[in-house]
């Protein structure tokens, strides 16, 4: 018996099509568009690229402070806006489209239009290389890892460039990626590949891994970070890993601030910048008052070298600092594979990640990179010879049994 269509089902049907149209097309785009599901208390939210003990050193010792200090302060109330609009929409469409908008030195988000997918270069340079910077990063993910975004479902990425009046830093709040202006003095840019990368990045992370942000795991969040943020350069620019500089933010600095010194004389001729993953503790020297021989300077103090692991209550337990240990082992890792370190090594370290969870301690995410490399590359265990000699120059030896990520055996939690 052939069945009869109920007229009144498909007009239900018909309803439900139209009122989903309605609610996407209606809904306001800040709501519609979050590129994360971000919880207040949750593990993502890194607010500022310039980690504030740097800010705060700055606005202690440099003449014309008050600008790090509103730096500082605004960077404080970001924390707490951002978490009260971060929410619970994901989009629905796959786009990845890119929004540019101009905040014209005022503080509210998301400011003007300044420049939106598929649009043409506008005259103000910044929200070019915004935009350009912001399509490498979305291209890195989808090609290198299939990933469609940030969520991986495709969520829109929102840049505002030009943010507040002397607002000295980068952050990403989990819907906008936000640039403040340089002063000219100490910084040039903020608009910089690598802290794009770096930043959406923490993006990435708190969707594959939800990450901690506090003392040892943090600094494997700002690990990733930096490691994804170098490889989206590398990969742009189709270098090896020895060719490239491995320097966060080379673009940050005005040519005021020198680079720290190097071991290998080849690399002294590179420019100041935020980290050196291959050399950590090397990559800026600030000299504060330049005309006084006896001048403060305030540098680079990231350790290299697990032994020297920096045991501190700020920057959330010393996350910007430890983070050069394991920057350091996938850099020499890189290097020793001899080939592009968006290849291998960006695999393994994107698949680990994932296998580390919220809480891993660096042995413990070394345990997870060897694991990953076999996983990954069977049989190669020249690899993972090379891998597990990386990690054992920075100190690291990995776990032999596989760690148990529900029990994590350091602390995650805030210590101040
Ligand atoms: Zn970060």
């Amino acid at each position: 018996m052939k069945r009869q269509q109920n007229p009144i089902t498909l007009l239900g049907v018909l309803l439900l099509i139209v009122a989903a149209l309605g609610f996407y097309f209606l809904i306001p785009d800040k709501d519609m568009d979050l590129t994360t599901c971000v919880q207040p208390g949750s593990t993502a939210s890194e607010i500022g690229f310039l980690p504030p003990y740097l800010l705060k050193e700055i606005a202690h010792c440099y003449p014309g402070k008050s600008k790090y200090l509103q730096t500082l302060t605004l960077t404080e109330k970001l924390k707490s806006s951002a978490q009260s609009r971060q929410g619970m929409f994901y989009q629905l469409f796959h786009r990845s489209a890119r929004r540019v908008y101009d905040a014209k030195h005022l503080e509210d988000l998301p400011g003007l239009k300044a420049r939106f997918e598929g649009e043409p270069p506008v005259r103000d340079m910044i929200v070019n290389n915004c935009y350009d910077y912001g399509g490498l990063v979305r291209d890195y993910y989808r090609a290198v890892h299939n990933r469609e975004g940030l969520d991986g479902k495709g969520s829109r990425l929102k840049f505002v460039v030009h943010y507040g009046k002397d607002f000295e830093n980068a952050y990403w709040d989990g819907e906008f990626m936000v640039f403040g202006d340089g002063d000219q003095e100490i910084f040039s840019t903020f608009v910089d590949l690598v802290v794009t990368g770096h930043e959406l990045t923490h993006g990435v992370t708190e969707n594959e891994a939800r990450t901690a942000y506090w003392g040892m795991p943090g600094a494997l969040n700002e690990h990733y970070s930096d490691v994804f943020g170098v490889l989206i350069k590398q990969w742009s620019l189709k270098q090896t890993a020895k060719q490239a500089d491995w320097l966060i933010g080379d673009s940050l600095f005005t040519k005021k601030v020198a680079a720290g010194v190097k071991t290998d004389p080849e690399r002294r001729k590179l420019p100041a910048a935020l980290r050196d993953m291959l050399e950590p503790g090397t990559a800026y020297d600030i000299t504060v008052n330049p005309k006084d021989p006896q001048s403060e300077h305030l540098k680079d103090e990231q350790p290299a070298r697990l032994r020297d692991y920096k045991q501190t209550l700020s920057d959330n337990g010393g996350v910007h600092y430890n983070s050069g240990i394991a920057n350091r082992a996938f850099a020499l890792f890189a290097i020793s594979d001899g080939g592009y370190a968006y290849e291998k090594p960006a695999q393994i370290w994107y698949r680990a990640r994932r296998l580390a969870g919220r809480t891993p301690s660096f042995v413990q995410f070394a345990y997870w990179t060897v694991k990953a490399c076999r996983q990954l590359y069977p049989g190669d265990e020249e690899l993972v010879a090379k891998l597990k000699k990386a990690w054992s120059t920075v100190d690291v030896v990995p776990d032999q049994k596989e760690p148990d990520n529900r029990t994590p055996r350091i602390k995650d939690r805030p210590v101040h």
